[in-house]
């Protein structure tokens, strides 16, 4: 058996989320905290997006008024900011099991194996997801090549610099659509085409307006059931009530569920099927001293929020250790 290790507070994602709660228990004192990431930086989502020489600025920054930067750079700050801490940062570390009612936790590195911890509060920040097009349930057809998430298009046209599409047909109509359909004509693709099964955009017109400077998508709403994939070989469009709107590649956009796999396996509770993990006013999941905060409650927000929403959240951790 190994053994464990203890901290006062151990976070589960290094996000804007994980690193907001982290920094502000810090400084208010707590020096044993621990954040585990399966990715290779600090930083979440924003870390998938790369700055780049005509690049699009996708992250809000509210200090100074508010301005838009690079997820890599709203990344970059945020690492930034732990490396003047002792905050233990373990990199491509992913949490396999929770033991909810012991406050432990098992993750797994290839340097060190299996590690369990244990800690006084466990800070749940580990983000969203976007729906798969099962979860989704009017995306039917098939399933050729050619037919991407959001991330997928992050790291061949940002990370890799490959366009593997040049007439771009974009699925679902947020603002993360309307960031994708900018990124992929900044890269060299035409003007995609936004469709999704309402008659008007669901992001609103001023988060659209910002993106204009690199494209002018066109959005093609339709009140429909269901959406068919075409393509054998390689995506060629959507029919969409008798409709075939052409394209070469198609980006499923969109539409974040929280990642509550590890509450789900560890039973904590979770809403179903919306899987917003279930907290009471003091932001404590169904099982004492474990905590969520960021992208994980639910909804749709940028990162900065969430980085916010952490430092709220650890002032109600102070409360719970300070009262145990
Ligand atoms: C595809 C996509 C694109 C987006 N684009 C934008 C955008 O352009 N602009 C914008 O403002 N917002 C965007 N968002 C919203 C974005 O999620 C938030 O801005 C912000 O990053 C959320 O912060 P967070 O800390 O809650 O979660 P995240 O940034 O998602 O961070 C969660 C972290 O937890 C880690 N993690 C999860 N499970 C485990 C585990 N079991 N073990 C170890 N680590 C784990 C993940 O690797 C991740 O690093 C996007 C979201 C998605 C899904």
């Amino acid at each position: 058996m190994n053994s464990t290790k203890h901290f006062s507070v151990v976070i589960i994602g290094a996000g804007p989320a994980g690193v907001g709660a982290a920094l502000k228990l810090y400084k208010s004192g707590i020096k044993s905290i621990a954040i585990i990431e399966r990715n290779d930086k600090i930083g979440g989502i924003p870390s998938f997006y790369k700055r780049k020489k005509g690049g699009v600025r996708t992250f809000m920054r509210w200090s100074r008024g508010g301005y838009p930067v690079f997820g890599q750079d709203y990344a970059a700050w945020l690492g930034k900011q732990i490396l003047k801490t002792d905050v233990e940062v373990k990199l491509e570390s992913q949490v396999l099991e929770i033991d909810a009612k012991g406050k432990m936790l098992t993750f797994v590195n290839s340097k060190e194996g299996k590690v369990n911890l244990s800690a006084d509060a466990i800070i749940r920040a580990c983000g969203s997801r976007e729906e798969t097009p099962a979860e989704r349930k009017w995306i039917a057809g098939a399933r050729p090549v050619k037919v991407f998430f959001t991330k997928q298009i992050l790291n061949l046209v940002d990370r890799n610099n490959l366009l593997p599409m040049k007439k771009p047909l974009i699925i679902g109509s947020d603002i993360i659509a309307y960031a994708a359909a900018a990124k992929l004509k900044a890269a060299g693709a035409s003007d995609s085409t936004i469709v999704d099964n309402r008659t008007s955009p669901k992001a609103p017109f001023y988060e659209r307006l910002y993106f204009r400077f690199w494209g002018n998508p066109q959005y093609r709403g339709f009140d429909v059931k269901s959406l068919e994939i075409t393509g054998v070989k390689s995506a060629t469009g959507v029919n969409l009530n008798g409709t075939h709107i052409d394209c070469d590649g198609i980006v499923i956009c969109g539409e974040l569920i929280p990642n509550s796999e590890l509450a789900l396996i560890g039973n904590l509770k979770v809403n179903i099927p919306s899987r917003i993990p279930v907290i009471n006013k003091n932001y404590q999941l169904s099982e004492s001293g474990w905590f969520a905060a960021g992208n994980i409650l639910g909804g749709f927000h940028g990162a900065e929020w969430c980085y916010y929403d952490g430092k709220k959240v650890a002032d109600y951790v102070l409360k719970y250790i300070s009262k145990s």
